[in-house]
């Protein structure tokens, strides 16, 4: 058992924590405020190659490990998780592409995806199919050499500005898991509209959308799932890959987390209140003690799960676990460090108060705390 970090791996973090820091940091507020999407930020990161570090080289990636490709979002999310989120969401898409498309769309697509040229977005949830992804109605029926889709998604991140967006749609008359399968739908399509959702409470970098089908036409070609999708386990699939992307949303609530954490033990250094520092008090201290004790216990978690997944043995209750244990820890954190501020802290002018309100989607997305507590009860008590 190993718990340390290569060389390699501290050089990528590290340059990581530099363009984090140097670059992102200080318009991190900026996206918030007036709720655009980072589009320099993403420019930046295509230009580096970190939209492509989990991808095989033989696609344009850098065939890296998810260790190494979270390393680098964990940085990014100390000081910006709307830009944390551009890197593992686009990294998600071409992973699903590259394990379950046709080689020939692998290689048209995963390129352009890498390089910026093309979005993605991932289109799973519906209005009456939230936390229950096999009841989803969208269906893809065949008509030629076509499918016409037809269908509601809902909080489609990025649905507003993707080139495609990777629907999940039921292919055949079946109910339940069986007979869901991936199909990409371009954002051009005529009978696709996309309405969206206002006044969100954080991570305003980034939109959510409604996506509306009505009778969408999809050359065949653009179905992702491999063989018959009208008999495939696509949903199971599926699931494999969100093994990943849960722990993904956990080290993105590690790192906010640990920007605000570093936020707050700076102030506590420089505050002074009844002659004596922050810093000096005891409460605080053992608050803060208290605080790096669950910080520690997120990051061995996470980084355990990844690791398992990279040597090729996920396991998907360590993930779960993971996902639930950081990103509820990073809810309590991020407040408890917005208190340190005293008032300060409740003023957007620093960036607790963001921080707190970004952090919050994590407990929801990728699975909530309550569906991954669900299959954590599942594996203490199997059948
Ligand atoms: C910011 C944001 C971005 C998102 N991005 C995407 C995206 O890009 N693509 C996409 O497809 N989806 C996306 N989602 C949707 C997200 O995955 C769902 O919101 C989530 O799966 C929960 O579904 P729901 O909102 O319908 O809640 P529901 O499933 O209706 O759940 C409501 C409440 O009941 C609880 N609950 C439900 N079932 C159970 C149960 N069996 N046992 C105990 N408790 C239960 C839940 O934990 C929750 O607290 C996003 C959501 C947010 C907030």
């Amino acid at each position: 058992m190993n718990f340390e970090l290569t060389a390699q791996q501290v050089e990528l973090r590290d340059a990581a924590r530099k363009l984090a820091n140097d670059v992102f940091k200080d318009k991190a507020a900026r996206w918030d405020r007036e709720e655009v999407f980072p589009e320099e930020n993403k420019k930046l990161l295509c230009e580096l190659g970190y939209l492509g570090l989990s991808i095989d080289e033989k696609y344009g990636g850098s065939g890296m490990g998810l260790v190494e490709t979270y390393l680098v979002i964990e940085e990014i999310a100390k000081v910006d998780l709307a830009t944390a989120l551009i890197v593992h969401e686009q990294n998600v898409s071409p992973r699903i592409i590259a394990t379950y498309g046709a080689e020939e769309m692998r290689q048209r697509l995963i390129p352009k995806i890498i390089s910026g040229e093309v979005e993605c977005s991932i289109a799973w949830t519906e209005p009456q199919a939230g936390s229950d992804g096999s009841a989803i109605t969208t269906s893809a029926t065949r008509d030629g050499d076509d499918y016409l889709i037809n269908g509601q998604k809902v909080f489609t991140t990025y649905g507003d500005r993707a080139d495609l967006n990777l629907v999940y749609a039921r292919f055949g008359p079946s109910k339940g898991a069986r007979g869901i399968g991936t199909i990409l739908v371009p954002k051009d399509s005529p009978g696709l509209t996309v309405h969206k959702i206002p006044y969100k409470m954080g991570v305003r970098g980034a939109s959510e959308n409604e996506l509306f089908f009505d009778n969408v036409r999809v050359p065949a070609s653009n179905v992702v799932t491999p063989g018959d999708p009208e008999n495939s386990r696509g949903f199971v699939a599926a699931l494999t890959i969100y093994n990943s992307t849960r722990v993904g949303m956990g080290v993105m609530a590690l790192g906010v987390a640990e920007g605000a954490f570093e936020l707050a033990r700076d102030y506590m250094l420089v505050r002074q209140q009844f002659g004596q520092r922050l810093a000096d008090m005891q409460g605080l201290r053992w608050m803060m003690a208290d605080m790096w004790i669950e910080i520690e216990a997120a990051r061995s978690l996470c980084y355990r799960a990844l690791a398992a997944i990279d040597a090729g043995k996920p396991d998907p209750c360590l993930s779960s676990v993971a996902k639930v244990h950081a990103t509820e820890m990073a809810q309590k954190v991020t407040l408890t460090c917005q208190q340190m501020f005293g008032g300060y802290g409740y003023f957007g002018l620093l960036p607790l108060e963001r921080m707190v309100r970004d952090v919050r989607m994590l407990t929801i997305t990728g699975g909530t705390t309550q569906t991954q507590k669900n299959a954590i009860a599942n594996h203490i008590f199997p059948g």
